[in-house]
């Protein structure tokens, strides 16, 4: 047993369980188990008003019905709140986060300069302290003004400049909610994750963790950013463009669908075939050297 590879898989139970969440399922399960590793589920439950009543139980009924096992139990985020907050605490005795008062309209007054996964770059308006006679709403990480590079075993390095791409990112909402970056750069560590495997829809944000990661003294991760489907239109599949639900009874097709996506040379036939045999087929034939060295492929319709 190869005791140093831990992988997950996080879900966010906003909907049912689609093909894109599918791709990056499959490609950290095989991931790990190539690796002879552990596998864990850790659902990502925290941004309350989103979460849909019943999705989290879906979406583990569906990995289960497709065959999917994972080692120990599910972590839910929503149980972790003092774990987030206590490393929130720590970098704001630390003097890295710090109180921002902005509004949106505020931001988007005083800035043009575009962040890099959409919005804007934060100005630093409030790095060295509140206006006066204003409130904290967020709380917000300084960042380094220079360029951070890790070494994606699929896109090869990704490098950014915080200052200049993001800004000082948020950790914790004018709504009291703790941001995705603290929460996921708190739980890979709690879980002693050492690669990630997920969508490339989310490169763009792991800079960000990564700086987390050293401001809190973490270890950081290997990272592999498998391709996303995208629709036609250049979409990135997902709930918002209404990805249809991953069915049980197309369990072996839908398998197989993924493995293809992925590169894999899953035959055809293996789609009428039990789930168990899907699966031994993977495990024994598994390249993620096949995986295209890409951020997103168009999926072609099939059924
Ligand atoms: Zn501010």
């Amino acid at each position: 047993m190869n005791k140093c590879y831990r992988g997950r898989f996080a879900p966010s139970p906003t909907g049912p369980l689609h093909f894109g969440s599918l791709v990056a399922a499959v490609g950290s399960y095989l991931d790990a188990r190539a690796h002879a590793g552990e596998w864990l589920v850790r659902m990502e439950d925290i941004d309350t008003p989103r979460n849909v009543p019943g999705a989290a139980e879906g979406i583990l009924a569906t990995l289960e019905a497709y065959g999917f096992e994972w080692d120990g139990p599910v972590l839910w985020q929503s149980q972790r709140l003092a774990a987030y907050a206590e490393a929130l605490a720590r970098l704001q005795v630390a003097g890295l986060a710090y109180g921002c008062a902005c509004s949106r309209k505020e931001i988007a007054d005083s800035t043009t300069r575009p962040a890099i996964d959409g919005g804007l770059a934060y100005p630093g308006t409030c790095r060295s302290g509140l206006p006066a006679g204003r409130q904290a709403r967020a709380w917000r990480l300084r960042v380094g003004n220079e360029e951070l590079a890790f070494e994606d075993r699929l896109q090869g390095r990704v490098a950014q400049h915080l200052e200049q791409d993001v800004g000082d990112f948020v950790l914790c909402r004018a709504d009291g909610l703790f941001a995705y970056q603290l929460v996921a750069a708190v739980d890979d560590h709690f879980l002693g994750i050492s690669d990630i495997v997920r969508g490339a829809d989310l490169l763009a944000s792991t800079p960000r963790q990564i700086w987390l990661q050293r401001c809190l003294g973490f270890a950081e991760p290997r990272y592999a950013h498998l391709p996303v489907a995208s629709n036609a239109a250049g979409e990135k599949l997902s709930k918002q463009t209404l990805a249809p639900p991953l069915a049980v009874e197309s369990a072996a097709a839908e398998l197989v669908r993924a493995l293809q996506f992925l590169g894999q040379a899953a035959p055809d036939e293996l789609r009428r075939a039990p789930v168990a045999e899907v699966w031994a087929w993977a495990r024994e034939r598994w390249r993620f050297a096949a995986i295209p060295r890409v951020t997103s492929v168009v999926l072609t319709t099939s059924g």
